[in-house]
Protein backbone atom coordinates (compact mmCIF):
# COMPACT_ATOMS: atom_id res chain seq x y z
CA UNK A 1 0.00 0.00 0.00
CA UNK A 2 0.82 3.48 -0.79
CA UNK A 3 -0.12 6.34 0.59
CA UNK A 4 -1.48 9.23 -1.88
CA UNK A 5 0.41 12.03 0.20
CA UNK A 6 -2.41 15.48 -0.27
CA UNK A 7 0.37 17.35 1.72
CA UNK A 8 3.22 16.61 0.12
CA UNK A 9 1.34 17.30 -3.76
CA UNK A 10 -0.21 20.16 -2.64
CA UNK A 11 3.05 21.50 -1.35
CA UNK A 12 4.90 21.01 -4.99
CA UNK A 13 1.77 22.78 -6.32
CA UNK A 14 2.21 25.87 -4.15
CA UNK A 15 6.30 25.53 -4.74
CA UNK A 16 5.01 25.90 -8.58
CA UNK A 17 2.41 28.33 -8.35
CA UNK A 18 4.93 30.19 -6.13
CA UNK A 19 7.47 30.04 -8.98
CA UNK A 20 5.02 31.46 -11.49
CA UNK A 21 3.65 34.46 -9.67
CA UNK A 22 7.97 35.65 -9.21
CA UNK A 23 7.48 35.53 -12.81
CA UNK A 24 4.81 37.43 -13.40
CA UNK A 25 5.36 39.78 -10.88
CA UNK A 26 9.23 39.87 -12.41
CA UNK A 27 7.30 40.50 -15.94
CA UNK A 28 5.99 43.44 -13.91
CA UNK A 29 2.03 42.15 -13.92
CA UNK A 30 0.60 42.00 -10.65
CA UNK A 31 -0.07 39.05 -8.52
CA UNK A 32 -3.34 37.14 -8.86
CA UNK A 33 -6.21 38.14 -6.21
CA UNK A 34 -8.34 35.63 -4.76
CA UNK A 35 -11.65 36.70 -2.78
CA UNK A 36 -14.20 35.30 -0.17
CA UNK A 37 -17.21 35.60 1.18
CA UNK A 38 -18.09 34.21 3.97
CA UNK A 39 -21.43 34.54 5.42
CA UNK A 40 -22.11 33.76 9.32
CA UNK A 41 -19.47 32.01 11.56
CA UNK A 42 -19.46 28.38 10.87
CA UNK A 43 -16.39 26.40 12.62
CA UNK A 44 -15.56 24.03 9.95
CA UNK A 45 -16.26 27.09 7.10
CA UNK A 46 -13.59 29.70 8.72
CA UNK A 47 -11.55 26.70 8.88
CA UNK A 48 -11.67 26.28 5.33
CA UNK A 49 -11.59 30.16 4.14
CA UNK A 50 -8.76 30.27 6.64
CA UNK A 51 -6.92 27.71 4.95
CA UNK A 52 -7.08 29.23 1.38
CA UNK A 53 -6.11 32.84 2.81
CA UNK A 54 -2.77 31.18 4.22
CA UNK A 55 -2.19 29.34 0.86
CA UNK A 56 -2.71 32.60 -0.73
CA UNK A 57 -0.73 34.12 1.72
CA UNK A 58 2.19 31.59 1.13
CA UNK A 59 2.37 31.70 -3.43
CA UNK A 60 2.29 35.33 -2.82
CA UNK A 61 -1.63 35.80 -3.98
CA UNK A 62 -3.14 38.95 -3.09
CA UNK A 63 -6.37 38.10 -1.11
CA UNK A 64 -9.25 39.28 0.52
CA UNK A 65 -11.80 37.83 3.23
CA UNK A 66 -15.01 39.57 3.02
CA UNK A 67 -17.00 38.45 6.10
CA UNK A 68 -20.68 39.29 6.22
CA UNK A 69 -23.18 38.39 9.38
CA UNK A 70 -25.45 35.21 9.85
CA UNK A 71 -28.97 37.80 8.92
CA UNK A 72 -27.24 38.96 5.36
CA UNK A 73 -30.33 38.77 2.98
CA UNK A 74 -29.98 37.34 -0.47
CA UNK A 75 -30.48 40.69 -2.30
CA UNK A 76 -27.32 41.81 -0.45
CA UNK A 77 -25.08 39.00 -1.33
CA UNK A 78 -26.21 39.08 -4.71
CA UNK A 79 -24.89 42.62 -4.54
CA UNK A 80 -21.70 42.10 -3.06
CA UNK A 81 -21.62 39.23 -5.90
CA UNK A 82 -22.15 41.84 -8.83
CA UNK A 83 -19.36 44.12 -7.03
CA UNK A 84 -16.65 41.75 -7.26
CA UNK A 85 -17.79 40.15 -10.14
CA UNK A 86 -16.91 44.11 -11.23
CA UNK A 87 -14.11 44.67 -9.75
CA UNK A 88 -10.99 44.37 -12.17
CA UNK A 89 -8.50 43.73 -9.57
CA UNK A 90 -9.83 40.91 -8.88
CA UNK A 91 -9.58 37.65 -10.59
CA UNK A 92 -11.21 35.01 -9.10
CA UNK A 93 -13.78 34.44 -6.04
CA UNK A 94 -15.54 32.01 -4.10
CA UNK A 95 -18.91 32.07 -1.75
CA UNK A 96 -17.94 29.55 1.13
CA UNK A 97 -20.55 26.77 1.16
CA UNK A 98 -23.27 25.79 2.98
CA UNK A 99 -24.88 29.20 2.35
CA UNK A 100 -27.90 30.27 5.48
CA UNK A 101 -30.69 28.56 4.80
CA UNK A 102 -32.53 31.86 3.67
CA UNK A 103 -30.31 32.34 0.85
CA UNK A 104 -30.91 30.33 -2.07
CA UNK A 105 -27.26 29.04 -3.21
CA UNK A 106 -28.01 27.80 -6.97
CA UNK A 107 -29.39 31.64 -7.23
CA UNK A 108 -25.92 32.95 -5.61
CA UNK A 109 -23.75 30.30 -7.44
CA UNK A 110 -25.05 31.58 -11.03
CA UNK A 111 -24.77 35.19 -10.17
CA UNK A 112 -21.16 34.45 -9.83
CA UNK A 113 -19.31 35.36 -13.37
CA UNK A 114 -17.83 32.73 -15.10
CA UNK A 115 -14.70 33.95 -16.11
CA UNK A 116 -14.42 34.78 -12.23
CA UNK A 117 -15.26 31.71 -10.99
CA UNK A 118 -12.76 29.58 -9.60
CA UNK A 119 -14.51 27.08 -7.24
CA UNK A 120 -15.76 25.80 -11.03
CA UNK A 121 -19.59 26.10 -9.62
CA UNK A 122 -21.03 27.62 -12.11
CA UNK A 123 -23.50 25.88 -14.58
CA UNK A 124 -21.28 27.11 -17.82
CA UNK A 125 -18.41 25.66 -16.48
CA UNK A 126 -19.64 22.53 -15.72
CA UNK A 127 -21.00 22.41 -19.01
CA UNK A 128 -18.01 23.17 -20.42
CA UNK A 129 -16.30 20.65 -18.43
CA UNK A 130 -18.59 18.29 -19.41
CA UNK A 131 -18.34 19.29 -23.20
CA UNK A 132 -14.36 19.25 -22.98
CA UNK A 133 -13.90 22.65 -23.30
CA UNK A 134 -11.80 24.28 -21.63
CA UNK A 135 -13.42 25.55 -18.05
CA UNK A 136 -12.68 25.72 -14.57
CA UNK A 137 -12.56 22.74 -12.65
CA UNK A 138 -14.55 22.04 -9.83
CA UNK A 139 -11.65 22.23 -7.41
CA UNK A 140 -12.04 19.02 -5.43
CA UNK A 141 -12.45 16.85 -8.11
CA UNK A 142 -9.61 18.47 -9.48
CA UNK A 143 -7.29 18.25 -6.96
CA UNK A 144 -8.19 14.03 -6.98
CA UNK A 145 -7.14 14.53 -10.81
CA UNK A 146 -4.19 16.11 -9.98
CA UNK A 147 -2.79 13.45 -7.42
CA UNK A 148 -4.18 10.68 -9.56
CA UNK A 149 -2.13 12.35 -12.47
CA UNK A 150 1.63 13.06 -10.18
CA UNK A 151 1.44 9.46 -8.69
CA UNK A 152 1.46 8.37 -11.80
CA UNK A 153 -1.43 6.07 -11.86
CA UNK A 154 -3.11 4.28 -14.92
CA UNK A 155 -7.10 4.90 -14.97
CA UNK A 156 -7.58 4.01 -18.86
CA UNK A 157 -10.27 0.98 -19.45
CA UNK A 158 -10.22 0.67 -15.11
CA UNK A 159 -13.66 0.73 -13.39
CA UNK A 160 -14.25 3.81 -11.34
CA UNK A 161 -16.69 3.61 -8.97
CA UNK A 162 -18.13 6.76 -7.23
CA UNK A 163 -20.17 7.33 -3.98
CA UNK A 164 -22.32 10.25 -4.30
CA UNK A 165 -23.23 12.08 -6.89
CA UNK A 166 -23.47 15.94 -5.48
CA UNK A 167 -22.80 18.71 -7.85
CA UNK A 168 -19.38 19.91 -5.91
CA UNK A 169 -17.92 16.37 -5.83
CA UNK A 170 -19.22 13.29 -6.98
CA UNK A 171 -21.08 14.36 -10.56
CA UNK A 172 -17.98 16.58 -11.62
CA UNK A 173 -15.94 13.56 -10.54
CA UNK A 174 -17.59 11.10 -12.61
CA UNK A 175 -17.38 13.65 -16.02
CA UNK A 176 -13.69 13.92 -15.41
CA UNK A 177 -13.01 10.36 -15.32
CA UNK A 178 -15.26 9.50 -18.30
CA UNK A 179 -13.59 11.91 -20.64
CA UNK A 180 -11.24 11.24 -23.09
CA UNK A 181 -7.89 12.16 -21.58
CA UNK A 182 -5.63 11.36 -18.79
CA UNK A 183 -6.12 11.10 -15.81
CA UNK A 184 -9.55 9.55 -17.50
CA UNK A 185 -11.23 7.03 -20.10
CA UNK A 186 -12.80 4.94 -17.14
CA UNK A 187 -15.77 2.94 -17.01
CA UNK A 188 -17.69 4.86 -14.34
CA UNK A 189 -20.33 3.89 -12.26
CA UNK A 190 -22.22 6.32 -9.84
CA UNK A 191 -23.61 5.44 -6.98
CA UNK A 192 -26.27 7.13 -4.83
CA UNK A 193 -28.49 6.68 -1.61
CA UNK A 194 -31.02 5.23 -3.77
CA UNK A 195 -28.17 2.49 -5.39
CA UNK A 196 -29.05 -1.57 -4.37
CA UNK A 197 -26.67 -3.42 -3.29
CA UNK A 198 -23.95 -0.89 -3.39
CA UNK A 199 -21.38 -3.43 -1.86
CA UNK A 200 -21.65 -5.69 -5.19
CA UNK A 201 -20.43 -2.16 -6.95
CA UNK A 202 -17.47 -1.20 -4.93
CA UNK A 203 -15.99 -4.71 -5.06
CA UNK A 204 -15.99 -4.72 -8.30
CA UNK A 205 -13.77 -1.14 -8.64
CA UNK A 206 -10.34 -0.60 -9.74
CA UNK A 207 -10.45 3.22 -8.70
CA UNK A 208 -13.18 3.69 -5.47
CA UNK A 209 -14.31 7.61 -5.34
CA UNK A 210 -15.70 7.93 -1.61
CA UNK A 211 -17.81 10.88 -0.86
CA UNK A 212 -20.64 10.44 0.74
CA UNK A 213 -20.01 12.48 3.91
CA UNK A 214 -20.85 9.26 6.51
CA UNK A 215 -17.55 8.80 8.81
CA UNK A 216 -16.15 5.06 8.00
CA UNK A 217 -18.82 4.11 5.90
CA UNK A 218 -16.43 2.43 3.72
CA UNK A 219 -15.11 -1.24 5.09
CA UNK A 220 -12.74 -3.75 3.77
CA UNK A 221 -15.22 -5.85 2.69
CA UNK A 222 -16.63 -3.65 0.36
CA UNK A 223 -12.95 -3.22 -1.60
CA UNK A 224 -11.18 -4.76 -3.63
CA UNK A 225 -7.59 -6.06 -3.56
CA UNK A 226 -5.40 -3.92 -5.35
CA UNK A 227 -7.98 -1.08 -5.20
CA UNK A 228 -7.17 2.69 -5.92
CA UNK A 229 -8.99 4.14 -2.63
CA UNK A 230 -9.83 8.19 -2.63
CA UNK A 231 -12.08 9.30 0.58
CA UNK A 232 -13.14 12.60 -0.02
CA UNK A 233 -15.32 12.95 3.64
CA UNK A 234 -14.50 15.17 5.90
CA UNK A 235 -16.59 14.90 8.97
CA UNK A 236 -15.81 16.35 12.59
CA UNK A 237 -16.53 13.65 14.99
CA UNK A 238 -16.54 14.44 18.89
CA UNK A 239 -13.60 13.10 20.73
CA UNK A 240 -12.92 14.89 24.13
CA UNK A 241 -9.66 13.42 23.92
CA UNK A 242 -8.25 16.23 21.49
CA UNK A 243 -7.69 20.24 22.29
CA UNK A 244 -10.09 20.73 19.85
CA UNK A 245 -12.92 18.47 20.92
CA UNK A 246 -13.62 16.78 18.02
CA UNK A 247 -11.12 14.75 14.69
CA UNK A 248 -11.90 15.19 11.19
CA UNK A 249 -12.61 11.47 10.08
CA UNK A 250 -13.16 10.16 6.12
CA UNK A 251 -15.86 8.28 4.83
CA UNK A 252 -13.48 5.09 4.52
CA UNK A 253 -12.38 2.76 7.45
CA UNK A 254 -8.77 3.52 6.52
CA UNK A 255 -7.07 1.06 9.26
CA UNK A 256 -8.59 -2.02 7.68
CA UNK A 257 -8.92 -0.86 3.99
CA UNK A 258 -5.28 0.31 3.69
CA UNK A 259 -4.05 -3.08 3.70
CA UNK A 260 -6.10 -4.23 0.94
CA UNK A 261 -5.45 -1.04 -1.40
CA UNK A 262 -2.74 -0.04 -4.04
CA UNK A 263 -2.97 3.57 -2.61
CA UNK A 264 -5.40 5.40 -0.56
CA UNK A 265 -5.33 8.92 0.67
CA UNK A 266 -5.50 9.90 4.14
CA UNK A 267 -7.92 12.28 6.47
CA UNK A 268 -6.66 14.33 7.29
CA UNK A 269 -4.01 15.26 4.76
CA UNK A 270 -5.53 13.70 1.35
CA UNK A 271 -8.01 15.05 -0.96
CA UNK A 272 -8.76 18.55 1.76
CA UNK A 273 -5.10 19.93 0.87
CA UNK A 274 -5.48 19.26 -3.20
CA UNK A 275 -8.93 21.14 -3.44
CA UNK A 276 -7.22 24.33 -2.02
CA UNK A 277 -4.25 23.74 -4.30
CA UNK A 278 -6.58 23.30 -7.05
CA UNK A 279 -8.07 26.49 -6.03
CA UNK A 280 -5.00 28.31 -6.44
CA UNK A 281 -4.32 26.93 -9.65
CA UNK A 282 -7.42 28.06 -10.95
CA UNK A 283 -6.93 31.19 -9.63
CA UNK A 284 -3.60 31.51 -11.49
CA UNK A 285 -5.26 30.50 -14.41
CA UNK A 286 -8.15 33.45 -13.94
CA UNK A 287 -5.47 35.76 -13.51
CA UNK A 288 -3.64 34.70 -16.80
CA UNK A 289 -7.19 34.73 -18.71
CA UNK A 290 -6.41 31.03 -19.69
CA UNK A 291 -9.99 29.81 -19.91
CA UNK A 292 -12.09 33.12 -20.73
CA UNK A 293 -8.98 34.75 -23.15
P1 LIG B 1 -23.66 15.70 -0.18
O1 LIG B 1 -24.02 16.86 -1.04
O2 LIG B 1 -24.34 15.50 1.12
O3 LIG B 1 -23.84 14.39 -1.07
C1 LIG B 1 -23.68 13.11 -0.52
C2 LIG B 1 -23.94 12.08 -1.59
O4 LIG B 1 -23.78 10.81 -0.99
C3 LIG B 1 -25.35 12.14 -2.17
O5 LIG B 1 -25.30 11.97 -3.56
C4 LIG B 1 -26.06 10.98 -1.50
O6 LIG B 1 -27.06 10.36 -2.29
C5 LIG B 1 -24.92 10.00 -1.29
N1 LIG B 1 -25.21 9.09 -0.18
C6 LIG B 1 -25.63 9.40 1.06
N2 LIG B 1 -25.80 8.29 1.80
C7 LIG B 1 -25.47 7.25 1.01
C8 LIG B 1 -25.44 5.84 1.17
N3 LIG B 1 -25.80 5.27 2.33
N4 LIG B 1 -25.05 5.09 0.14
C9 LIG B 1 -24.68 5.64 -1.03
N5 LIG B 1 -24.70 6.97 -1.28
C10 LIG B 1 -25.09 7.75 -0.26
O7 LIG B 1 -22.10 15.69 0.14
P2 LIG B 1 -20.83 16.34 -0.62
O8 LIG B 1 -20.92 17.80 -0.55
O9 LIG B 1 -20.62 15.66 -1.92
O10 LIG B 1 -19.68 15.89 0.40
C11 LIG B 1 -19.43 14.54 0.71
C12 LIG B 1 -18.32 14.48 1.74
O11 LIG B 1 -17.14 15.05 1.20
C13 LIG B 1 -18.59 15.27 3.03
O12 LIG B 1 -17.98 14.62 4.10
C14 LIG B 1 -17.89 16.60 2.76
O13 LIG B 1 -17.51 17.26 3.97
C15 LIG B 1 -16.69 16.13 2.01
N6 LIG B 1 -16.08 17.13 1.14
C16 LIG B 1 -14.73 17.22 1.20
C17 LIG B 1 -14.07 18.11 0.39
C18 LIG B 1 -12.58 18.15 0.45
O14 LIG B 1 -11.98 19.12 0.04
N7 LIG B 1 -11.93 17.10 0.94
C19 LIG B 1 -14.77 18.93 -0.49
C20 LIG B 1 -16.16 18.80 -0.55
C21 LIG B 1 -16.80 17.88 0.27
P3 LIG B 1 -28.41 11.12 -2.77
O15 LIG B 1 -27.98 12.00 -3.91
O16 LIG B 1 -29.30 10.03 -3.20
O17 LIG B 1 -28.90 11.90 -1.59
Amino acid sequence: MELLDGKVTANAVLEELTEAVNQMKAEGKRAPHLAAILVGNDGASLTYVGGKVKACERVGFESSLIRMPEETTEEELLSKVAELNADDSIDGFIVQLPLPKHINEDKVVQAVAPEKDVDGFHPVNVGRMALGLPSFLSATPYGIVQLLERYKIPTEGKHCVIIGRSNIVGSPMSILMRRNAHPGNCTVTVTHSRTKDLAAFTRDADILIVALGRPEFVTADMVKEGAVVIDVGITRVEDTSRPKGYRVTGDVKFDEVAPKSSFITPVPGGVGRMTIASLMMNTLMAARKEIYP
